[in-house]
């Protein structure tokens, strides 16, 4: 069954990258549907307890008129938002945005995006369909987890990814590990230990690094040239984080260059405020896990410095290795015609892949734009120049206006 309204753009995805490209494209009155249920990655595959690593200023999603930032989303509550931001409050931020700007999301899940000869055909999950002329990818890093050789082909009830769970309760008592050393990895361990599981973080690294720790005054309100050093954007060092903060600048660099920065600016790290929550966390560093049994209901952990563990549950906060050709929605001539380094789909200036009228926003963006595309701080850039991009298309039978 066909729907019977054709709009001209669909944005697959209502987190935080697709809500800030609707509320973009709409204000520059482009026709768009938007599909997913909205901030659901959010809601099912982050942690309970958890809060954002990202300051305030890096917290809000753009809308063209700056009306629905977490700032205006505060003054609306009765009790306001607390800063380091909570994970539920910002998931109502996220829907509260949704309803003020978008509140005609479609919840059904796009389950094949096929080319057409003049545009693309959306499959729905309920076998619906819808022709339009462009279609943006927004739906983020949720099938990208990262599970190193080692740990896969093991049951989940002995070894998950942190981005399964929700609700870490059922770990009460338990003898965990959480391997990684990351923002996730850290704040889950402590999570875990809050409700009192027996939890021991194993990294590779040489030791956990912290943020925040050194030139807390250069990073203080009461310094005069704070805003110079440390753009909103909040990714990066001081010095990188204004490269980063200028992705158009960043996509004209050397890849070398790029990577290096890339990869400087997002190393694992933990934010300052976890150290105290993890004092009391066994933390092993400069170990890899070589090997691991299941013993029953149990695992036995081989590590590299000739140590063995036996352990209840292995968390891997391993973190997300994009990988497009992992939208199963994408059909195979889509994936035939996509130009696609590392995973990452090749992108114009205007986020524009190899296949004419295919965008892709969010992580996949980020090779071509740099690290900023992770983070909700990466949403004003993307959804302004997209926008612009689309509207400067000429012949595209899009109205202007003076967006
Ligand atoms: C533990 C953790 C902590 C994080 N903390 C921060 C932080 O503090 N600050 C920050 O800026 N970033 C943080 N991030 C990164 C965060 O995931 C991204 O910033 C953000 O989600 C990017 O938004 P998005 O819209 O691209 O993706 P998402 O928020 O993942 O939204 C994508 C949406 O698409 C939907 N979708 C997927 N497939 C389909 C389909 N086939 N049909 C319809 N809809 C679909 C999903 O349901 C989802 O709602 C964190 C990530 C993790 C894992």
């Amino acid at each position: 069954m066909h729907t019977n309204s054709s709009p001209q753009m669909a944005i697959i995805g209502a987190g935080p990258y697709g809500l800030a490209t609707a509320a973009h494209l709409r204000a520059a009155k482009i026709e768009i549907c938007v599909f997913g249920k909205p901030m659901e990655f959010w809601e099912n595959q982050m942690p309970e307890g958890m809060l954002l690593r990202s300051s305030w200023d890096a917290c809000h999603i753009a809308d063209p008129h700056r009306a629905s930032t977490l700032d205006n989303y505060s003054a609306t509550q009765s009790v306001p938002v607390p800063r380091p931001v909570p994970l539920d409050r910002f998931i109502d931020y996220g829907r509260w945005f949704q309803k003020r700007i978008v509140p005609d999301v479609d919840p059904r899940r796009v389950v094949g995006v096929e080319m057409t000869g003049r545009g693309f055909q959306l499959i729905l999950n309920d076998g619906d369909s819808v022709r339009v002329q462009r279609v943006v990818v927004a739906t983020g890093i949720g099938p990208f987890a990262r599970r190193p050789p080692q740990f896969v082909g093991l049951p989940s009830t002995l070894i998950s990814h942190s981005s399964e769970h929700r609700n870490l309760k059922r770990f009460a008592g338990q003898r965990m590990a959480v391997v990684g050393a990351g923002q996730s990895a850290l704040e889950t361990a402590a999570l875990l230990h809050e409700i009192g599981a027996e939890v021991e973080l194993v990294a590779r690294q040489p030791k956990v690094r912290w943020l925040d720790q050194k030139m807390r005054w250069l990073k203080s309100e009461a310094n005069p040239i704070r805003p110079l050093l440390y753009p909103r954007t909040d990714v990066g060092p001081p010095g990188l984080n204004l490269i980063v903060a200028t992705p158009e600048l960043f996509k004209r660099l050397p890849r070398p260059l790029q990577e290096k920065i890339a990869y400087r600016s997002i190393r694992p790290a933990g934010t300052g405020w976890l150290v105290p929550r993890v004092r009391n966390v066994r933390i092993t560093t400069g170990v890899a896990v070589n090997s691991v049994r299941a013993n029953g209901e149990c695992l036995s952990l081989d590590l590299s410095d000739g140590s063995k563990r036996a352990l209840d549950h292995v968390m891997l906060a391993t973190g997300y290795q994009v990988d497009v050709s992992r939208y199963g929605f994408l059909s195979t001539g889509v994936l035939r015609a996509l130009h696609v380094n590392y995973g990452y789909p090749e992108l114009t200036t205007g986020f524009e892949s190899s296949v004419p009228g295919l965008y892709f926003v969010g992580a996949p963006a980020a090779r071509s734009f740099g690290p900023l595309c992770r983070f909700v701080s990466g949403t004003p850039f993307t959804a302004r120049v997209l926008t612009r991009s689309i509207l400067a298309k000429k012949g595209n039978g899009f109205q202007r206006n003076c967006f």
